[in-house]
């Protein structure tokens, strides 16, 4: 059987035993009935597998026992950091749940001027993200975060910044990308289902965005973020076995 994987805090470490409450206990006791015996793999974030053995159960906690620790296979060794402007209609679940299996560091959902959905619901967003983080055998949750296009643009005079562009007619992906290959970090900009003002465009490449081309079709805001994603993390090597 596939063990499953915990999410714990370092505080609930007592030497070589971990107390797992809250929904974490409620999920593999209440839900999956895991009793003393079972083997899991608990993660603290901090880039360890920790194999251990439920020990006890009580009303409102579990114990467990680690017996080894490994390194986790499934941490990205390069900080990818997707700003999405938040989408409608569950859209910001999909991407954030498809951006956490293709190894994203960090997903901002950014509010912009076309964009018609302004409430974030960041607890769900956490959720799907801690889910598709043990789905993929992450050892960390990324990080969820809200924003809006002036922190977007501060953002991006931080680190080497990919903006997917719709009306992009000269720079392609691809030649964007050769440059980036040796970077360890990167932040790319997807906009919403309106698309980017001009103005916004322009904001971005003044703040050292590069503004790119998906291609001469339109794609749907999130075919594009899963797509920017998935090929930038090809060009870095984070594709390979
Ligand atoms: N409503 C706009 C399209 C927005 S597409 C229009 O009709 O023109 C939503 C977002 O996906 C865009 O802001 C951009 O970030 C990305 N995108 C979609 N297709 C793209 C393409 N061919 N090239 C670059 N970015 C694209």
């Amino acid at each position: 059987m596939e063990l499953r994987r915990f999410f714990v805090k370092n505080s609930d470490f007592d030497e070589n035993i971990v107390t797992v409450s809250g929904e974490e206990f409620v999920h593999a006791v209440k839900v999956l009935r895991y009793k003393v015996g079972y083997k899991i793999i608990l993660s603290t974030g901090d880039g360890w597998d920790y194999m251990a053995e439920i020990a006890d159960v009580g009303k409102d906690y579990f114990k467990a026992k680690i017996t080894s620790k490994t390194p986790n296979k499934g941490m990205p060794t390069h900080r990818v950091t997707l700003c999405q402007a938040s989408l409608k209609g569950g859209k910001n679940d999909f991407v954030a749940q498809k951006a956490v299996e293709l190894g994203a560091s960090e997903i901002v959902f950014f509010d912009s001027e076309n964009v018609t959905e302004k409430r974030v619901q960041k607890d769900r967003l956490d959720k799907i993200a801690l889910e598709a983080a043990k789905q993929c055998h992450r050892a960390a949750k990324p990080e969820i975060k809200v924003s809006d296009f002036s922190k977007i643009l501060e953002l991006s005079k931080t680190a080497p910044t990919v903006a997917a562009y719709e009306d992009e007619e000269e720079v392609s992906l691809s030649v964007a990308l050769e440059k980036l290959r040796n970077q360890k970090e990167i932040i790319l900009v997807v906009g919403s289902e309106g698309g980017f003002t001009k103005k916004e465009a322009e904001a971005l490449k003044g703040a050292g965005a590069v503004l790119v081309s998906l291609g001469k079709r339109i794609l749907r805001a999130e075919t594009a973020a899963v797509s920017l994603l998935a090929i930038t993390m090809y060009e870095l090597g984070e594709m390979n076995a």
